[in-house]
């Protein structure tokens, strides 16, 4: 079965006004760049195409748009772009003046859903860092306010716009971009049934799972995050095939890591008791791991999702 060639991976766009924030997202999710390094980074001023397959467990590629972009501009090939489109992110900076980008937005939205009404809008209001609480929760409802109702006037009600408060400063902005592609995973469905399975007969509390880009797929709260980054740190985070790294916490927890592929791992959450029967959570994890290699790597295709894949695991 052959991969998928970059063209079949799902595409995100990334747009915006100039300086809203798109490259430090990029470069901070995808490619481990501390915020304060962004204070350097060159405006976006041509397409920049990101495959991320290299460095993600979910195949997709980005493009980073420039702000100035030009709809009207007849190089500007809206057909090609929006077509194979699955999810666009416009980044607003919640820190600046937003009347123009709130324009620029509708514009870009109107302009997409014409091309390809299947696409997921994604608004993230950026820079919240710099916001008191009170003030983003009214930046957020007054953005939400005002984009809906510039698609109303335009009849364009049935446009759904999904709206994320980010910051690059902290989880957030990797918490709304896991939101972005988990909606991308045509597998998630499978993926959650899995974990399941997995919590249901291995005594586990709770399971997270990182990419190594840090992006975790399934982020329940903060503290686990904080948990993680501990973790990271003690194994230096190099994943191989053998990778693994327990912690015993004070509160009789147990934090065991193990790879999953190059790019994910997967992080269990335990009582001390429970990790006694370390054995039947290392073969529950080696049946779990080898489904997800089937069902993302032979061919990452959906079709092979099919019922009897799932029916054959044998958890103990
Ligand atoms: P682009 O032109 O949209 O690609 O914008 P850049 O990524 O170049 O970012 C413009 C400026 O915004 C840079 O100085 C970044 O450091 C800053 N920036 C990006 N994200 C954030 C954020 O979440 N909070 C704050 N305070 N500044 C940010």
């Amino acid at each position: 079965v052959q991969s998928p060639s970059s063209s079949d991976k799902p595409r995100i766009l990334l747009m915006g006004l100039r300086r809203s924030g798109k490259s430090s997202i990029q470069k901070v999710v995808f490619h481990k760049m501390s915020p304060n390094e962004t204070l350097f980074l060159e405006s976006t001023n041509k397409i920049y195409k990101d495959d991320v397959s290299s460095t993600s467990f979910v195949q997709f590629q980005i493009w980073d748009f420039p702000g100035q972009v030009d709809f009207f501009d007849p190089t500007f090939d809206s057909e090609m772009i929006f077509k194979g489109t699955g999810a666009l992110i416009f980044v607003i900076d919640a820190q600046d003046d937003y009347v123009e980008a709130l324009s620029r937005l509708h514009l870009t939205v109107s302009r997409a859903f014409r091309v390809n009404p299947n696409i997921n809008f994604e608004v993230f209001i950026h820079k919240v860092d710099g916001l008191s609480d009170d003030h983003k929760i009214e930046t957020h409802r007054d953005i939400h306010q005002r984009a809906n109702d510039d698609l109303a006037d335009a009849n364009l009600e049935k446009v759904h716009l999904s709206f994320y408060l980010t910051s690059i400063y902290d989880h957030s902005i990797f918490e709304a971009f896991s939101k972005v592609v988990q909606k991308l995973i045509p597998q998630l469905p499978t993926l959650e049934n899995l974990l399941n399975i997995f919590i249901s007969v291995s005594l586990t509390v709770l399971i997270l799972m990182y990419t190594t880009s840090q992006t975790c797929m399934f982020l329940p709260d903060a503290e686990a995050l904080f948990y993680f980054r501990l973790m990271q740190d003690g194994s230096g985070c190099a994943y191989d095939k053998e990778s693994l790294a327990t912690i015993k916490l004070n509160n009789t927890t147990v934090l065991y890591l193990k790879e999953v592929t190059k790019f994910l791992a997967l992080v269990c959450i335990l009582r001390e008791e429970s990790f006694e029967r370390k054995g039947l959570i290392d073969y529950n994890f080696h049946c779990f791991r080898k489904a997800i290699h089937e069902i993302f790597e032979v061919g990452g295709v959906s079709s092979l999702l099919s019922e009897k894949r799932n029916s054959s695991l044998k958890f103990a």
